[in-house]
């Protein structure tokens, strides 16, 4: 196919969605490439800023951390980042008065080399997060567009590629990072693997009287795993925490219907009494559970980051880290691409990125999804199967490695940018 792409569009990279993963993504390919490259974010909601981020936080592994901290925003974000320095696994049905504790992992296990004493995890509020991202972004030269992508249309070595309000753009890569109903993945005729659980997710915070002193917890119920991963201390009782909690669809108007003084005490029954008095000081707000996997994570002169490539279940908080990973290694194949003079969407790029990123996604997706069957249940042989088999799980590493987020990366084989390194 013939160059008749204008030369700034054939370098210039367009990303549909600004996401942590698409805001982390526009940052590190600005930061990296300077003039040589322009960068531009599109997203309809940009005109709320990170307030519509709001409420939500994660759990990022330590690659992710090391991405962060390399791109010069981990000072900012740590503000609201709270080092997760152990792991505590029980499971139990609602009624048990304690809750046995299977399995736990501290800090240690997530150090291969001089970063032993790092915490495995930090749970990270969102909303700073995503302001730090916004304007390091805007400091690195992005460009805004507070449109949505309607259209995009490869031909001849750029997309042309149709904003909301009428503005066309031109590119050598449009990255959608659209999120998990991605409209770009649709038009391009990419297929989706997936299905809904029949579970939603509840998040909240939770003010509390004694201090978490950086523990998580992670209860699996019969309706579906009760994390609680700690804030960092404020609010009115002085120390917070996040919960995830998951519960079968169908219950959910019950437990949460019945105004907020009701959901707090069905929050208190499965929280457990390590914590003292307890408030809830935002939340919950509901979340639909699905699993999925776009069947290619490419299209032409197209990239899927993000959850438009890979939903997956929140039990062990990786879905975001997923995307961090994707950003990574999408930003270093178009910066050494660029670096070459080679064309930074071309089908090699992208199916070295397709490459690196799908097996590893493939093996979390499929991990989350056999925990969730496993543990969301309470029927007495796969109890005491599971109880076993938790038992075994203290000497299993690769499940560790699951919940702290290195799922099957030894350090050497991951991306510069989340072994920390400059691109
Ligand atoms: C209950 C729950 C708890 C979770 N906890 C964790 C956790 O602890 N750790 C973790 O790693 N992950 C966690 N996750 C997963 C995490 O929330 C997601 O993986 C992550 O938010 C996905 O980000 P994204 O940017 O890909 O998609 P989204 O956050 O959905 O963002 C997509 C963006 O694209 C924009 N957009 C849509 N269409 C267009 C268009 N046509 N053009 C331009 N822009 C467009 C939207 O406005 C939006 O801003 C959790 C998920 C759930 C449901």
């Amino acid at each position: 196919m013939g160059e008749t792409g204008t030369r700034a569009g054939r370098r210039s990279i367009v990303i549909a969605g600004a996401g942590i993963p698409g805001l982390t993504l526009a940052l590190a390919l600005a930061q990296a490439n300077g003039a040589a490259l322009s960068v531009t974010l599109c997203d309809p909601s940009l005109g709320t800023g990170a307030a519509r981020h709001a409420g939500r936080a994660y759990a990022v592994a330590a690659g992710g951390r090391r991405m962060l901290a390399r791109l010069g925003i981990w000072e900012a974000a740590s503000r609201a980042a709270q080092p997760i320095r152990e792991m505590v696994v029980s499971d139990s049905r609602l009624a048990d008065p304690i809750r046995p504790v299977f399995l736990t992992f501290a800090q240690d296990h997530a150090g291969q080399d001089a970063e032993a004493d790092a915490p495995f995890a930090h749970m990270v509020e969102a909303e700073p997060l995503a302001a730090a991202l916004l304007a390091a972004a805007e400091r690195a030269g992005v460009t805004f567009e507070n449109h949505g992508i309607v259209e995009a249309t490869p031909a001849g070595g750029v997309t042309r590629i149709a904003l909301s309000g009428g503005r066309m753009l031109e590119a050598a890569l449009l990255v959608a990072a659209d999120g998990g109903r991605s409209r770009l993945r649709e038009a391009a005729k990419i297929g989706w693997v997936g299905w809904s659980y029949p579970q939603m997710g509840l998040v909240a915070t939770i003010g509390h009287a004694r201090d978490h002193e950086g523990r998580a917890y992670e209860h699996f119920l019969p309706g579906g795993p009760f994390a609680i991963l700690p804030l960092v201390n404020g609010g009115a009782l002085g120390h917070r925490s996040s919960i995830v909690w998951t519960e079968r669809a169908a219950d959910v108007p019950a437990l949460t219907g019945g105004g907020p003084e009701e959901t707090l005490a069905e929050i208190e029954r499965r929280f457990g009494l390590n914590f003292g008095r307890l408030v809830l000081e935002r939340g919950p707000s509901a979340h639909p559970l699905a699993f999925g996997l776009a069947r290619s994570f490419r299209g032409e002169r197209l990239a899927l980051l993000g959850d438009a490539a890979h939903v997956i279940h929140p039990i062990a908080g990786q879905g975001l880290n997923l995307g961090l990973a994707g950003a990574a290694v999408l930003a270093e194949a178009v910066t050494d691409a660029l670096r070459l003079g080679l064309d930074p969407g071309s089908r090699d790029v992208l199916r070295h990125y397709e490459r690196e990123r799908r097996f590893d996604t493939l093996a979390m997706g499929a991990m989350t999804d056999g925990l969730n069957r496993l543990f969301s249940n309470d029927v007495l042989p796969l109890r005491l199967a599971r109880d076993l088999g938790l038992g075994l799980v203290d000497r299993l590493p690769a499940l560790k490695r699951l919940f702290i987020g290195e799922a099957a990366a030894s350090r050497g084989s991951l991306p510069r940018l989340l072994r920390g390194e400059a691109l």
